[in-house]
Formats: C-alpha cells, structure tokens, sequence
C-alpha cells in the first residue's frame, strides 16, 4: 500500500508547490478565512500550512491520511455536483508517502489541539486555536530520484508562491500570507476582487486591463483582460479558473488568444484573470490527478463565449 501511494503521489506531488496546492485547498474546503503558509529551503524542507477552519475531529485524524479516506462525497451522486475543491481523498495520503507529514487540529468541539505524526501514527496532545495545521517536511527524503530532480531553492519558492497566489485571485474573501526562513514575503487581506487583482497582480496591471463580463444561460464569464502594456511587468499572467478551480485549458486559451488577435493584432502574451462559472453537469473536473484540466460538454461554445467576452472588454476599451 505504501509502494501503491507513492506511484500516486508521482501524480500528485511533483514539487513543493503541489504540497502547497493541496494543502491551500483543504484548508479552503475547511471554510477558512485565514491561511499561512511557512516555507524552509523553498518549501523542499518545510511547509506548514496553518488555517482557522472547521478542524477534523480527533477520531478522525488517522483516517484523513488513508487513501481514499474523504469526508466530502457522501455518495456517488455528489462527484457530479463536487463544491470543494478536492475530492479524491488522496493528497494527505500522497504526500505522506513522499514526506515527514504531521497534522495537528481542533474543532469547536474540543478542548484541546491534537497532533498526529503520520510516521509513527501517534497522537498527542497540542496547542493550537480552532483550525488545522498541516506540516509537510523533507519531501522526497525517501525518494532521491525524485528529490535531485528539483530545481533551486528560490525557483521551488516561486512556484510556491504562484500557487498561493491562484488561490488568492479566486478567493478575494481569504487572507493569505506566505513567510520564507521566517521573512514575510506575500500578504494578501481579504479585499474585494478588484482589490485583490491589484494586490496579487499590481496596480500596473489593474490599470492596464479592462472588466469583461458575459452571462449567458448556464455560463458567466467574468474577470480582467491585460491591454498590451499589461504584459510587460510579468510574463506569465494567465489565470484561468472554471468553478473557482484554478485550471490551463487549452480550449479556453484559444478562445482568448483569439480575441486579443482579432482585436489588438498583437502576438505579445496576454495577460489575463478570466473566471468561468459554469452549471456543474457541463463541466467534468475530475479527468486528472492533479485536477488542473477540465472537459466541457460544450466545448464550442464555452471557447465561442470566451472569445467574445474577451473581444468585447478589448473593443470597449479602444473605443
Ligand atoms: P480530499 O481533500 O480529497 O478529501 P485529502 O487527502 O486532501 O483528500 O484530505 C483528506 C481529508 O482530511 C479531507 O477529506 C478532510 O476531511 C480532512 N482534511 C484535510 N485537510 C484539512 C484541513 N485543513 N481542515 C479540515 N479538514 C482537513
Ligand atoms: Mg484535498
């Protein structure tokens, strides 16, 4: 079972920043309103990652680390109609694989904190406010392979950090901070989502894209679109979402590609934060491990509404 989890784990957790990525969505589906993150060595030696959400409740600690063992489908019926962001019940069960994991946490319910090592499975005592704290060290200590195969430490940061901040885009009503060796080094408050555009993505380009705005049946398409001098600061701004779930869809980037051809002729890489809401039967999340791609029911038109959402922020704002 061991060997088993750490095969998955190969498809879960490639880097720091996929600890980070899980990690932030759990804490998220715990209803948190508050998450920190604290990194050693760009996270390859620690993460920690501390939320006020709902706890787990001490009986259930052990089985949060089992594969398979999620508290969020209650029936098959429910995968069709999944909310949170996991679902597949096997993140903790993967990393702990590839890592020294140890989970601490209360409830409301509780009186005190409990803390489990995952090693050893022994549960102790803890001090802590309602919330989980989650603890993920020396990743890849017993895989070498793998843990040679990371680059440096400010490049396993960096990804760290983008993989907060795709939270942070989508969850303008969280605060967010990130410490590196004890610094702070990102701090988002909870804000509304223009606010946070411009905390996560600078006031340069805030000012330097247009809203877009399309409702249409089952689909909503919302977000902001980068004018060419937009670009400039970062050159990897493109934040896709669907459902809230940060995704790269290639459907989706045509679709945009297209708009900024047709109305700007520019070939510079646009920059972008364009959410999709859309009726969850139209869409399955649930094709990768890493859950980072979608498939559309109606692909055409979900890249037809992009397209012209996009055209028309761009149009206006030359007009
Ligand atoms: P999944 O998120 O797909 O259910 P995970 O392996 O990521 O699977 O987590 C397993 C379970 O552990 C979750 O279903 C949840 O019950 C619990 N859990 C993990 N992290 C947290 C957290 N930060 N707060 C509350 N519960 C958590
Ligand atoms: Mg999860």
């Amino acid at each position: 079972d061991e060997l088993i989890s750490q095969i998955a784990a190969g498809e879960v957790v490639e880097r720091p920043a996929s600890v980070v990525r899980e990690l932030v969505d759990n804490a998220l589906d715990a209803g948190a309103t508050q998450i920190s993150l604290k990194l050693q060595a760009g996270g390859i030696r620690s993460i920690v990652v501390e939320d006020d959400g709902a706890g787990i409740p001490v009986e259930e600690l052990p089985l949060a680390l089992r594969r398979h063992a999620t508290s969020k489908i209650g029936s098959l019926d429910d995968l069709e109609h999944v909310a949170t962001m996991g679902f597949r019940g096997e993140a903790l069960a993967a990393i702990s694989s590839v890592a020294e994991m140890a989970i601490a946490s209360r409830t409301s319910q509780d009186a005190h904190a409990s803390r489990l090592d995952a090693r050893s499975g022994e549960l102790s005592p803890s001090a802590r406010a309602v919330g989980t704290s989650v603890e993920v060290r020396e990743l890849f200590f017993n895989t070498p392979a793998r843990r040679k195969f990371l680059k440096s430490e400010s490049t396993e940061l960096a990804h760290c950090v983008d993989a907060v901040r795709r939270h942070a885009l989508a969850r303008p009503d969280v605060s967010f901070a990130v410490w590196h060796e004890g610094k702070l080094v990102e701090q988002w408050r909870a804000a509304s989502s223009q606010q946070r555009v411009k905390d996560v993505l600078g006031s340069d380009f805030e000012a330097a894209s247009r809203e877009l705005l399309l409702e249409r049946g089952p689909m909503r398409v919302f977000g902001r679109a980068g004018l060419p001098e937009a670009s400039r600061s970062r050159a990897d701004m493109q934040y896709v979402y669907v459902n809230g779930r940060f995704v790269r869809d290639k459907l989706i980037a045509h679709g945009i590609r297209s708009a900024y051809e047709d109305v700007l002729h520019g070939n510079r890489q646009p920059a972008y934060v364009l959410f999709i809401d859309i009726a969850p039967e139209l869409v399955d999340v649930n094709v990768h491990p890493t859950k980072i791609e979608v498939r559309f029911r109606d692909g055409r038109e979900v890249h037809q509404q992009v397209r012209h959402a996009v055209t028309q922020a761009l149009a206006l704002s030359r007009a």
